[in-house]
């Protein structure tokens, strides 16, 4: 059997391993079908938002031609507001599912959310054509309103926060992570050398940007394990009551477990809060949707937390890179802005010297507004709001969940129908009884190949495969021998031996041949090891 350099592959990303392999998947020995199930990103995507952006554009070519119009209709004007929602109306076709689907967002917004319509179809209608600059620059007004909405209706649970929460719409939740690192390091609201908790395992990228000369924070993890469904025992939540933990990083539901805080989880971060009250908590929620009754942890501790929800999985838009920031407007950080300005009279100067090119008051610059400005290198302020077109496209994915409000959303259940039904197949095709809990996004799920060994095998034949085969080694031939390509777990801050498998994007068939791939190479070195024996 061929070996490969695994201390060569230690010092590689888990992204280049992945790619790696999957190069040896598709030249694999035995001449299979290269299946990767590496990747997270859905191979599904939600079509009504996307015709109803249509539909807008279209409407508003119509409109902008009504005010110039030279070159056979090829140059156009501006669009009037007076009126617009009326002629939107009456451009629209109420027996065709998209214009239905509009008229149905229109009702939704006056009735429930009682947004002025002419403002709303101006807003989208301008959005679109792409016209204008953002302004103002953090969010479009009404598109921070539905924005609230949707975040409240599926991530608070119950809660009313919608009022009090400010949202910046970001590139991503990519773009939303970088600016609120620069940030929390630009206010000094974390430093070098501070402590800061990481729920491992965690998406690779989370362990390595505080790393970062930029930022040199002392990582410290606090894990959970498969032995407690992957939720934090209590203990872990006593650890981060110590005032020197300066600040919390999570993803929630998690990548690669896919599990969110349970319940009662989420009551000791409570306790955790007001034993700490100044820890920072930042919560990437973007496979909140995921699961039943989701609850998020900024609407258990909105003080303290910044929010970070992205369309990308859910609404299969990763190339269109839109995400958002959300924080409470009565928060920490503008606490300890204040408090360090009042104290510190080389940060006030310095604060002073950077907000006044932006503001006329800047002491009174509030964290959000520093973190839109930052993300521009203050200079270029009045131009950092995310492009239109996208901020209009996240409030069409919004609303077409939305207008189903008080209801089960039909695109969300055939979504979660979808990863759940690939998980069930997953885990049957290995032989093992499907493992599922109320909390379990079953986005993705990962499994030991060490435990494997020991659940088909013997304990004995564990302990051997622990001695003789590197986690690595087996992944590598999982590519190389039988054509699947898979995460490591190790890199994302599992014990060895955990591998990740993302329910995301490939057909359910796939998922029962995987498993018995992942059978028949633990099969082969169960013979080596009977071999070793005689
Ligand atoms: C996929 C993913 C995202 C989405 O990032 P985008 O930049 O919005 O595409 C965010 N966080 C985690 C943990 C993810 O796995």
């Amino acid at each position: 059997m061929d070996k490969i350099d695994v201390t060569k592959l230690t010092q590689m990303s888990n992204f280049e391993i992945a790619a790696l392999f999957y190069k040896y998947a598709l030249t694999n020995s035995r001449g299979l079908r290269a299946i990767n199930v590496g990747r997270g990103n859905p191979n599904w995507i939600n079509t009504q938002a996307r015709l109803a952006l249509n539909r807008i554009v279209e409407f508003g070519m119509q409109e902008s031609l009504q005010t110039i119009s030279l070159d056979d209709g090829n140059l156009a004007g501006y669009t009037e507001k007076t009126g617009i929602a009326e002629r939107f109306e009456q451009f629209l076709d109420a027996g065709d599912s998209v214009d239905g689907f509009l008229k149905q967002a229109l009702r939704y917004t006056q009735d429930t959310m009682q947004l002025n319509q002419d403002e709303l179809v101006f807003e989208w209608v301008d959005g679109v054509i792409g016209n204008h600059y953002p302004e103002p620059s953090r969010s479009l007004v009404n598109v921070e309103k539905i924005l609230n909405r949707y975040l409240e209706v599926n991530l608070y649970r119950g809660r009313h926060l919608a009022d009090q929460t400010q949202v910046f719409p970001t590139e991503g939740g990519t773009a939303a992570m970088v600016y609120l690192f620069n940030e929390l390091k630009v206010s000094h609201i974390l430093e070098a050398g501070d402590t800061i908790a990481i729920n491992t395992p965690i998406f690779t990228p989370y362990l390595q940007i505080p790393e970062l000369n930029e930022f040199k924070l002392q990582e410290f993890d606090v894990s959970s394990d498969e032995s407690d469904d992957w939720q934090l025992v209590d203990q872990k939540f006593e650890e981060l009551k110590d005032p020197n933990v300066k600040a919390f990083f999570v993803v929630n539901p998690t990548n690669p477990t896919s599990r969110a805080f349970s319940d009662h989880a989420l009551e000791k971060l409570k306790e955790v809060v007001a034993a700490n009250p100044k820890l920072v908590i930042i919560t990437d929620d973007v496979y909140g949707t995921f699961v039943d009754n989701f609850k998020t942890i900024y609407s258990v501790v909105p003080h303290n937390t910044l929010l970070v929800y992205s369309f990308s999985k859910l609404y299969g838009a990763t190339g269109q890179r839109i995400g958002l920031i959300a924080m409470h407007e009565d928060n920490l950080f503008d606490e300890l802005i204040a408090q360090m300005t009042a104290e510190d009279p080389v940060i006030k100067e310095a604060f002073r010297k950077r907000y006044s090119y932006v503001t006329n008051k800047p002491h009174e610059m509030s964290f959000i507004d520093r973190t839109v400005a930052d993300s521009r290198n203050i200079g270029l302020y009045h131009a950092a709001g995310l492009s239109t077109p996208q901020q209009i496209a996240m409030t069409l994915f919004s609303l077409t969940n939305l207008v189903y409000e008080g209801q089960a959303d039909p695109y969300v259940q055939a979504s979660k129908k979808i990863v759940s039904g690939r998980y069930k197949a997953f885990w049957e095709s290995l032989g093992l009884v499907t493992q599922t809990s109320d909390e379990n996004a079953e986005y993705y799920t990962v499994f030991s190949i060490y435990k494997l060994a020991e659940e088909k095998y013997t304990k004995k034949f564990r302990a051997y495969l622990e001695q003789n085969c590197h986690h690595l080694e087996f992944e590598w031939r999982l590519a190389a021998d039988y054509g699947v390509v898979v995460m490591d777990g190790a890199g994302m801050g599992t014990d060895v031996g955990y591998l990740r498998i993302s329910l995301a994007n490939r057909p359910i068939k796939d998922y029962e041949t995987v498993g018995g791939r992942i059978s028949d190479l633990l099969a082969s070195y169960y013979t080596e090891y009977l071999q070793t024996k005689a």
